[in-house]
């Protein structure tokens, strides 16, 4: 009997790749130095309109420069935006309101840092981490290192990746700011979008770099848009379990986080949404979710499983 060894070669060969992770090239120890600097004590927990948060926003422009994302208007990546706070001290806004009483207003300015990869068509998938955080509170720093220098920091890696790689869809890499005191970065960014029927997603990265048990990531979305999850499902990863859920109200074993996030900002637009994120871990809001208490493996996983996600997604939501 004649063995068609070529034949039985380009077999194993298809069911080798079809069980083997996807191998994604990142550069793992940029990632991990950019979320550092992100969550360094001189940032000062990178609260709204503070000095540490200019600093972020400053080294997030640079970020982009470097990468060569294309900016929205003026050649400038920075969308400004003032907000009011009524009858409230800036520092009273978090974590409870005190006596608000004869408070005069104040107002402050915030900024998103807006960047996109051209794809060959005018629709759009909109990648947003915010990068505000917490600030100071009774002298100790809240560095956010997993909330969220974490999705902040993926987004360099993210636009690295696809760089120089044909994408169907636009790809715009939103840093927003204001997320911890109710999204008003990203509400500001999408009621600024001129073009809002042409975005085909939102992906939204908040806390994706914290696993103290199993090393499992979320992907939530699925109830409210179930078309999405075919994309997810061929993702293959053999160091984190993705899985699906935290969406459905009716759940009563998993909160839901369908407004958790700035994906609620899109999601009350009717635009579908993913948002990749860990469940509440013990530095969650402490001053102890630093770079030191993320977990470096679990977070380039993460990070390798969301490109896959956008990779697919530009893929199947091609017309
Ligand atoms: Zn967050």
């Amino acid at each position: 009997m004649k063995i068609n060894y070529n034949f039985i070669a380009a077999l194993l060969l298809i069911i080798c790749s079809c069980s083997r992770p996807k191998e994604i090239d990142i550069d793992n120890n940029k990632l991990l130095e950019n979320i550092k600097i992100l969550s360094n004590d001189t940032l000062e927990g990178r609260y709204f309109s503070t000095p540490g948060n200019y600093k972020a926003q400053k080294f997030i422009i640079r970020k982009f420069k470097e990468i060569g994302l294309k900016t929205f208007s003026q050649n400038n990546y920075l969308q400004t935006f003032s907000y009011t706070f009524k009858g409230q001290k800036r520092q009273d806004v978090f974590p409870v309101k005190k006596d608000l009483t004869n408070v005069p207003d104040t107002t402050a300015i915030g900024g998103n840092i807006l960047g996109m990869l051209k794809g060959q068509t005018n629709k759009s998938i909109v990648i947003t981490a915010h990068f505000d955080h917490l600030g100071i509170k009774d002298g100790k720093i809240f560095n956010g290192a997993d909330d969220n220098a974490s999705g902040t920091a993926a987004l360099f890696t993210i636009a690295e990746y696809f760089k120089n790689k044909p994408i169907y869809h636009n790809l715009i890499f939103a840093a927003v700011d204001a997320e911890e005191i109710g999204s008003l970065g990203a509400e500001y960014f999408l009621k600024n979008f001129n073009d809002k029927k042409n975005i085909a997603l939102n992906i939204n990265l908040d806390m994706i770099a914290h696993s103290d048990y199993d090393p499992e990531l979320f992907a939530c979305g699925l109830y409210h848009y179930p078309d999405l999850r075919k994309p997810l499902k061929r993702i293959k990863s053999d160091k984190v379990i993705l899985l699906f859920g935290h969406d459905a109200p009716e759940d009563k074993d998993q909160s839901d986080w369908t407004f958790s996030s700035d994906h609620r900002v899109f999601h009350r637009e009717k635009i579908p949404f993913i948002y990749f994120g860990v469940p509440d871990h013990k530095d969650y809001h402490r001053s102890t979710d630093t770079f030191a208490t993320i977990n470096t493996d679990f977070y380039i996983e993460s990070v390798k499983i969301i490109i896959q996600a956008i990779e697919n997604f530009d893929e199947y939501l091609k017309d």
